[in-house]
């Protein structure tokens, strides 16, 4: 059942009812996969009172210690905001968002991320994100209590897993699809390189990984095309290194 590989991630979520809430949200849609990163208070009486009859997802949620955790294994990671960023993620409506969930989850774990009650999604938790999805609201008071924004979105989903609900391009590719493990490794070993060949200024870089991300979560790479540049980026690396030597004798 590819529902099973849809991950609803509660990103340091602060309120236990919120935790239970979604689970009820959840199971009433037909989701299973809860993940907490590092929620303020759970377990708790409070959660297992509001999921109503969902103690199962929350039985069987994982805890991580880091949002890293919760998504090495997906391939597809969609956040969730109230509101427009400066730099804006590519931007889906909850139907489009629900379909590209199902969709992905036909070839591996796929995740959809929540912000805490207070901040939401920081900008480095949407940097690890391919959309961001907004449901449509009051344009003065847009911000949803957590579980209803869960409970919309896994309406969406139910509804784009019904039978005979065409997801659109449900691709059949040769090579699997990188990770976000994966694609975490590419950015740390990018960043690298720039500094080492002094186009990131680690004192001023703008935001000049961010415009990157976005740029390679775009193409979302497969994990062959995935080794083809890190390759690159070991050549420039080695290459850099002799340079150096030969400038230093
Ligand atoms: N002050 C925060 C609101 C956090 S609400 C902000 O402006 O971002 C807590 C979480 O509920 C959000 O991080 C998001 O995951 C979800 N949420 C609330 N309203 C939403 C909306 N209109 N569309 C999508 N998600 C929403």
């Amino acid at each position: 059942m590819t529902l099973s590989n849809i991950r609803i991630v509660l990103v340091r979520p602060t309120h236990p009812g919120n935790i239970g809430a979604t689970a009820r949200a959840m199971k009433n849609m037909s989701l299973q996969s809860l993940c907490l990163v590092a929620p303020e208070d759970f377990p708790s009486a409070d959660a297992t009172d509001r999921a109503a009859g969902a103690d199962d997802v929350l039985k069987s949620a994982m805890v991580c210690g880091s949002l890293d955790d919760a998504l090495k294994d997906c391939h597809l990671v969609i956040g969730t905001s109230a509101r427009l960023r400066r730099i804006e993620w590519p931007a889906l409506d909850p139907e489009s968002c629900a379909r590209r969930l199902v969709a992905g989850a036909q070839r591996g774990p796929v995740a959809l991320l929540f912000g805490q009650e207070r901040t939401g999604l920081l900008n480095a938790e949407l940097d690890r994100c391919h959309f961001v999805v907004t449901v449509p609201a009051d344009r003065d008071f847009s911000s949803l209590n957590l579980a209803c924004a869960v409970q919309i979105l896994a309406y969406e989903i139910y509804r784009a897993a019904q039978p005979g609900v065409s997801v659109g391009s449900t691709e059949v590719r040769e090579n699997r699809p990188a990770s976000d493990e994966d694609m975490q490794r590419l950015y740390q070993h990018l960043e690298e390189v720039l500094q080492q060949i002094g186009f990131l200024d680690p004192a001023n870089p703008r935001l000049l990984m961010r415009r990157l991300m976005r740029l390679f979560n775009r193409a979302a790479p497969d994990h062959n095309e995935l080794n083809i540049l890190r390759g690159i980026l070991t050549a420039v690396q080695q290459r850099n290194d002799k340079l150096d030597k030969k400038t230093q004798k």
